[in-house]
């Protein structure tokens, strides 16, 4: 039995049971249960604080865990990161109070205050920049600091920008870039082992036909060869004769975001009643 931990509530919840779903883990959670059984795959899922996982994971309490890169990275536990996951997005920036044009780097910070919820990153990259700040060390809405004198800068997560923005804050400089990951211990055994690579390969079908689309369309026989050939395809087209005598229908599969790009030349093709469908999942 795999133990899974998610964040209890929060941003990564949603879509980490989302894409669990779609893995076929059904998760059977009642309100405000800390362990749920999952139907479809031999693990139970552990609902835990965001910031608490990587240690539950490093003791042992859960095999595996869906968190934010970020996190992993501010924990420093020996962990292993397996898949990056594609959603909650973000990344951890220094920000300045707007009219501080004396910033040109992160050096203008010396012997300045920087308010954070994630110390140890922003050390680390201190030291690597060799810049002398005192860290303020706070557990949340870290962007009011500068406006209450508590810092003179703040170091956070930023996606959309909206609340710095709100704050009157400008991102000056990205520490680093983060996801979703899945994470291990270094050694699960064997049994476990073979678990993690079976939910992997769901997770990577799953992931990856988010890439791709199913396309078909109506093709004159004499176009087949050039249409096939404006197409990205797995291995080779599916080509179906049509009733009409000198067409066929093509299935194929294209990048998600290359349909645009080559829709013209499709139809310049005499390519008809062109449909594009998503792909629930994917072996290749
Ligand atoms: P939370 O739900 O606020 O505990 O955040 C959990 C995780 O969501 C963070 O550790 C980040 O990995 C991720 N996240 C994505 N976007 C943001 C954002 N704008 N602010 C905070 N966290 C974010």
């Amino acid at each position: 039995m795999l133990k899974i931990a998610i964040q209890k509530s929060g941003r990564l919840h949603d879509d980490t049971i989302a894409l669990l779903k779609q893995c076929g883990l059904k998760v059977d959670k009642g309100l405000d249960q800390l362990k749920a059984e999952v139907r479809g795959f031999p693990a139970e899922v552990l609902f835990l604080r965001n910031s608490d996982i990587p240690q539950y994971v490093a003791d042992g309490v859960a095999d595996i865990a869906v968190l934010g890169e970020n996190t992993v990275i501010e924990k420093g536990q020996n962990l292993t990161t397996h898949e990056h996951l594609g959603f909650s997005k973000c990344r951890l920036s220094i920000a300045v109070p707007k009219g501080n044009e004396d910033y040109d780097s992160i050096k203008s910070l010396e012997g300045k205050k920087i308010a954070t919820s994630y110390p140890n990153t922003l050390r680390q990259y201190l030291e690597k920049k060799s810049v002398n700040a005192e860290i303020h060390q706070i557990s949340g809405s870290v962007e009011i600091a500068p406006n209450i004198g508590l810092s003179d800068a703040i170091c956070d997560l930023v996606s959309s920008g909206s609340t710095l923005f709100k704050n009157n804050l400008i991102e000056k400089d990205i520490i680093l870039k983060s996801e979703a990951v899945l994470v291990s211990r270094s050694s699960l055994g064997n049994e476990n082992e073979d678990l993690l690579n079976q939910l992997l390969f769901r997770i990577r079908s799953v992931l990856g036909a988010r890439k791709f689309k199913y396309i078909l369309m109506n093709v004159p026989n004499e176009k087949l060869d050039e249409v096939s050939a404006i197409l990205p395809v797995l291995k080779s087209p599916t080509v179906l004769p049509l009733m009409e005598e000198g067409w066929s229908s093509l299935h194929s599969v294209i990048g998600s975001e290359d349909f645009w790009g080559v829709i013209n030349q499709l139809k310049a093709c005499g390519a008809q009643g062109i449909l594009v469908c998503p792909i629930e999942k994917m072996v290749v």
